[in-house]
This record gives structure tokens, sequence and C-alpha cells, in this order.
């Protein structure tokens, strides 16, 4: 289920959805769609003159690829990733123009070359098996398949080796029929300014990509493209940037949170001291405690580990900017906080809990249960319901 709101507005945008938010609607996440273009024009501004790609596999990071899309196309964005065929044929119908690139960063499974094809994608290809059963698409020397290599500048995961890009060079028959777009690389560490891999990679990168076709190279995702223009090369790729995520700690990102995510109070009950709440009876109340009872859970992407016993604290929802602790289990359809100590702030039953938005981060949700904030975004479930706010074209409205 989705909604389109007529009006973007700043900071929370939970009082302005009166009458978009479906009445029957347990929980919501909310997608700014003007914040997202925004995002991407803010990145775009910082990196260039290197250009700036989308990413968005897993369905737009769980967002609505349907709806984000065709937010970064009116954005002005005209170079998209996606992981698999799937995601790239959905992507192909959404952008509006031809002349856009689909990514698939999956690359070629085996057998599925002609329908990738078909389906107007460009694999990222990552083995010398792959570059071959490509390459044997073309009709003929000179209707070469266009592509993107992957190079392994040390992440160990997809990507040519330094034996692999030899061999491909010197192995004319494949690079005759391939048209190489871009070479990229991906980093293992850009989390982390300070560590030594990120050197190492760019350098590897540099000693491999002379080996290959001439062709724009990029290395940079999210975290990436904030450590500097050294790694902006000729296209960036971010994605959870895209979507309002902060992904190089201690270094802001120069984006605006994308996401909102509440659900509602069914019920408001009061512990005795010595009761517990939930499954296991993990939470035992040590003094009069009032529990508010949330229609979210783990079905609802909410991790269980943001569960918290006795004596623990880990998640949090708030209400009205004061934030309140999980106790006891997350359960599949609930959870429940403790609102003893919101005084004036407290909910009442059908008030509606942040679990993602001003108080609470995409970030400080998944380092409360030991994840990180990519998890949490990728994973929110179709059970929300989805309201998009704006059209990403900077007009503020859009219909469905
Ligand atoms: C997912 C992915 C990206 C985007 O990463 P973010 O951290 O979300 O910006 C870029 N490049 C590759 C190869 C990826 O797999």
């Amino acid at each position: 289920m989705s909604t389109t709101a007529p009006q973007q507005s700043p900071g929370t945008h939970l009082d302005r959805l009166d009458g978009f938010v479906p009445a029957d609607a347990a929980g919501v996440v909310i997608v700014d769609l003007d914040a997202l273009a925004g995002n991407w024009r803010a990145l775009r501004d910082l990196v260039a003159p290197a250009a700036c790609a989308a990413v968005v596999k897993a369905n737009g990071y769980g967002l609505g690829a349907d709806r984000v899309i065709p937010a970064l196309c009116a954005a002005g964005a005209d170079t998209f990733f996606v992981a698999t065929l799937a995601e790239a044929r959905q992507a192909r119908a959404l952008v509006a123009d031809a002349t856009a690139t689909v990514y698939v960063l999956d690359g070629v499974l085996p057998g599925s070359g002609q329908a990738l094809h078909d389906a107007g994608a460009i694999p990222v290809i990552s083995s010398l098996p792959e570059a071959k059963e490509w390459a044997a698409l073309a009709p003929s020397r000179n209707e070469p398949m266009a592509c993107a290599f992957h190079v392994d500048s040390g992440l160990n995961r997809l990507g040519l080796s330094a034996r692999e890009i030899r061999a491909l060079a010197s192995d004319m028959h494949t690079m005759d029929r391939v048209q190489v777009r871009l070479v990229m690389s991906h980093l293992a560490c850009a989390d982390d300014p300070g560590h030594e891999k990120n050197t190492q990679q760019l350098d590897v990168f540099r000693t491999l990509q002379p080996l290959l076709p001439s062709a724009p190279l990029s290395i940079a995702a999210s975290d990436g493209l904030m450590l500097g223009p050294d790694y902006h090369l000729d296209l960036v790729r971010p994605g959870y940037a895209l979507y309002g995520g902060q992904a190089l700690p201690g270094r802001i990102t120069p984006v605006k949170p994308v996401v909102e995510a509440y659900a509602r109070v069914l019920q408001i009950r009061e512990l005795a001291p010595g009761q517990s709440v939930g499954y296991s009876a993990s939470f035992v109340a040590n003094r009069i405690t009032r529990v508010a009872v949330i229609a979210a859970g783990y079905g609802d992407g909410l991790p269980r580990h943001l569960s918290a016993a006795t004596g623990q604290t880990a998640g949090h929802v708030a209400f009205g900017g004061r934030r309140a602790p999980i106790v006891g289990r997350v359960s599949m359809d609930l959870i429940t906080v403790d609102i003893t100590d919101l005084e004036g702030h407290a909910p009442d039953r059908g008030d509606w809990a942040e679990l993602i938005g001003q108080s609470i981060s995409l970030e400080d949700v998944g380092a409360a249960c030991g994840t990180i904030g990519y998890e949490i975004l990728t994973r929110l479930s179709p059970r929300f319901a989805r309201v998009y706010l704006g059209g990403g074209d900077g007009t503020g409205t859009q219909g469905t």
C-alpha cells in the first residue's frame, strides 16, 4: 500500500500526514523523494567534475525502486547500478531516458547473457569466463558488447585478479568483441579514513587499470567519496548516502534524512515491581513501570537484537523527541517500551512511536543491535505502509 502526500516539509513529517497515512496502518515508512533528489544533487556537486551515479539495488535500498528511480531521474541521474538482472529489468522500465545506463553488479550469470542484453543492461564483469560469455554474444567485431570491468584491488570479493586482467588483455578474440564503458573497483575499508588499505587499493587499481582499455574509472561508494577527490576519479557510486545514510563515522556526508518510520501504540499497561514483560520473561520491572505496546516487530524489519533484558539497554523509540527504551523481547509484530520517565510526553493509545526519524537515526538503530544502518534500511518490510513525499523534481507533488 502506498500513498502520495501533498507536501514536503523539513523535519518530522508525521504531523502533516493526516489523511495520507492510511487510517488502518499500524506502521508507516515515510520516504521524502525531494530529500532523495536533493541528496543526489548535493553529492553530484561535491564530486564535480567527477560524475555521480546512483546505486538503486535491493529495491532502492528497500524504499521502493518504482518511486526512487523516477525521482533520481528527475534530479538528473543517468547512470544506475543494480545487483541483479531482475532489478535491471525493473530499472530499465523506470528510466524514461533511453540513453541512461543500467549496470548490473552481479555481472553475467552463466547462461544469462542474452537475457541481460535483451534487458538493455550492461554487466559489470568480474571474471574471465564472464567476459568470454559476454563477448561471444557480439554479432561481429564491429558490434562489440558494452560492459564494465570490475578490478579486484584487495577486497577479494568480486573482481578480476591481476592474473586474470593480464590474461584478458592478451585475449584479443574477447577484447575485440567488448566495448569497455567503465573500469571500476570497490574499497574494503572506506568507512575508516585512516585505514592503510584505502591508499593501497587505490594504488593497486591505478597499476592494474592501464592494462585494460582506456575507460572512465570508478572506485568510491558513499564512504569512499568522502575520502576526498583522490577517490572520485571519473564516477562515484553512492547508494546509502542518497537515502540519507551517514556511511563514514566521524565525517558528515552532506545529505539529509530521507526515511522516517513510525508505528502505533496499541496499548499502555503498568507493571508492578517483579512482573515481567514479553517472551522468556527477559525483562523484569524493578519499579512501577509504564509500558507502551507498539505495533512493530521483527516481521516489520526491526531486528530481534534490539531486545533488552533486565539491566540492559538496546533499542529505543521516541515520542515527541524523547527517547524510550525497548524492554523485553522484540517479537514478530510487537515491541514493548518503557515510558515511565516520559512524564509530559507519554503517549496514548493510537499515538505514533518514532522508530526512525529526527530522534533516532538509521545508524542509531543499527548500532543498538550490532549491525549497520544499511541493514535496517533494506529490511524495512512491506507490512509498513509507504508514504512518499514530493516527486524529486522540486515541485513537491506527484500523483500515484
Ligand atoms: C552497493 C555498492 C555500492 C554502493 O554502496 P554504498 O555504500 O551504499 O554507497 C557501490 N559499489 C558497489 C560495487 C556496491 O556493491
